[in-house]
């Protein structure tokens, strides 16, 4: 008999809404004895049938899969990944020769809690956040192939990092299938070295596709600053369209080679770039009236609802130093990717910063993720990416 857990009263009252997540507190009893990861049914305090989800310790104890009664099998995995794909296919992301890296699963976004999966041209790059999306990696590695067929050479599974700690997985990073070297990839016709062994999350920020070609589409004429530049994205569009200068920042070593990396990849050596290893508060504090267009994209502050008062001090104190150093008519790219910061509450530490300063500046741009990080409109805690542009006078 599969395992199973019964609601308190009432607890379904979300879960009806199509909310995926269960919380502990909401759970009356268990049946069964699930292990961490296993699928468990879930029935309301009436015996009613809920739907069944993936099981695991912690605050959220279900992450549901399916609301309907369903068995959770190979046929299963590859219907869902399949709905993935053909959300992509139906944004032109499948065949689009200039771009060849998109995100194919982005969890509750594509219902699949805890599942992201990134592509990079011929290869896959899984990352699980939950026990159950780990224990089900291979499910997910045989629907990959089953979708792509040779279109996929390769699935490299990097979820050491993701998978919750406690549960003791002894996770470690490898290829589930086939290996890669990693050609460059395109991203709207630029060219990008990714290395998902050795980069941060899956090897690139996908996310901020569209909002590069925002800046590419100001750069023309201006003084670049991209702090937090990681592979240099936004400098390598911004060269593209025309940028007088980039300076790219980073405190980390390996960001900065392989900004200077992807600008050589595009641009040659003749290029007015430089890449900087320096830490970027310390940076922008120094760097007077040079720029005419900044990027602000630094990691997520809040990683927790409890560091929320100082990420937005953080986000005040960076921001009023762009604004403050900027040059007249300059054009400045704010962003927050924490998932416990939300648009209002980002909107006001950039408006503080902005009275900080004194200067007259104006929203230009509201911006958020792309599509293929679609966000589930039941579970509004999807929305992580958001970023303004400002004009500053
Ligand atoms: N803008 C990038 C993504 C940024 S990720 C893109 O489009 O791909 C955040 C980056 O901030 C990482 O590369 C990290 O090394 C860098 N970082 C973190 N703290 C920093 C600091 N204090 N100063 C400068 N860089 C920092």
């Amino acid at each position: 008999m599969e395992p199973y857990i019964i609601l308190k009263r009432g607890k379904e009252e979300s879960l009806k809404r199509f909310h995926p997540w269960i919380f502990s507190g909401a759970i009356a009893k268990t049946y069964g004895n699930p292990e961490e990861g296993d699928v468990v049914a879930v029935y309301t305090a009436e015996k009613e049938f809920v739907g069944r989800g993936h099981c695991q310790i912690g605050s959220i104890t279900v992450r549901m899969l399916t609301f309907n009664d369903e068995k959770i099998d190979q046929k299963w995995w590859n219907n869902r990944l399949s709905a993935a794909y053909k959300m992509r296919e139906m944004l032109g992301l499948t065949s689009d020769h200039s771009t060849t890296c998109y995100r194919l699963v982005h969890g509750e976004g594509d219902f699949l809690p805890g599942l992201v999966v990134d592509i990079y041209s011929k290869t896959a790059v899984i990352q699980c956040h939950s026990v159950g999306m780990f224990v089900s990696r291979k499910f997910i590695a045989e629907a990959l192939k089953c979708i792509y067929g040779n279109a996929l050479t390769a699935i490299y599974d990097k979820s050491s990092g993701t998978v919750p700690f406690k549960a003791g997985l002894n996770a470690e990073d490898g290829y589930l299938f086939g290996e890669e070297d990693g050609e460059p990839v395109r991203e709207n016709g630029n060219l990008f070295a990714v290395n998902w062994i050795k980069g941060q999350k899956t090897g690139f920020f996908i996310d901020q596709r569209d909002n590069r070609e925002l800046v590419k589409h100001y750069s023309r004429g201006r003084t670049v600053l991209n702090t937090f530049c990681y592979t240099g994205g936004f400098s390598v569009y911004a060269l593209s369209g025309g940028a007088l200068h980039v300076d790219s920042v980073d405190s980390s070593e390996q960001a900065v080679e392989l900004a200077a990396e992807n600008v050589k990849l595009n641009f040659g050596n003749d290029v007015p770039h430089n890449a900087i290893v320096r830490d970027a508060f310390e940076f922008l504090r120094d760097m007077h009236d040079r720029y005419d267009l900044i990027i602000l994209d630094p990691p997520a502050f809040a990683k927790h609802h409890k560091a929320l008062g100082n990420a937005l001090q953080g986000y005040k104190r960076l921001n009023a130093m762009a604004i403050r150093q900027i040059r007249p008519r300059g054009i400045l790219f704010t962003f927050s990717c924490s998932q416990a910061v939300s648009k209002e509450q980002f909107r006001t530490a950039v408006f503080s910063a902005a009275a900080i300063t004194g200067r007259k500046v104006r929203i230009l741009h509201q911006m958020t993720q792309p599509a293929d990080h679609p966000i589930n409109i039941y579970h509004p805690e999807g929305e992580y990416l958001k970023g303004l542009v400002l004009y500053v006078e």
